[in-house]
């Protein structure tokens, strides 16, 4: 990560916690929500209802912890020193980029053509 400075890097390890914080706070309220919680009450719970919001919690959890994975390895290779280097072609990950994405671990172009395999 030659190409990034020490000013640049502070910024998006900074802007990482930040996500990893938010995102944890959020994943904690959404649990807590009753609203997040279909039991309606009284004799006809809808089962496929109830079942489908567990799926989708369940989802929405999964979705997160991935997030939350993938920042922590972009910390890890800041740690490393290995940070803001396509892991496909080797090359420089352009500090505009990073700061807009700052868990890619690739460049534009070889993100492009993975993007079928990972759409996010
Ligand atoms: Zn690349």
């Amino acid at each position: 990560m030659k190409h990034l400075t020490e000013e640049q890097v502070r910024e998006i390890r900074e802007a990482l916690l930040d996500m990893r914080k938010r995102l944890l706070e959020s994943a904690q309220e959404q649990i807590r929500d009753p609203s997040n919680v279909t039991f309606e009450g009284g004799d006809e719970i809808d089962r496929a209802d109830l079942e489908g919001e567990r799926y989708l919690t369940f989802r929405i959890k999964g979705r997160e912890a991935r997030l939350v994975h993938k920042i922590d390895y972009a910390l890890m290779k800041i740690e490393a020193g290995t940070y803001g280097v396509c892991e496909n072609c080797g090359a420089p990950i352009p500090f505009e980029r990073l700061k807009a994405r700052p868990v890619t671990t690739m460049c534009i172009e070889c993100k492009e053509l993975e993007e079928e395999q990972e759409n996010d």
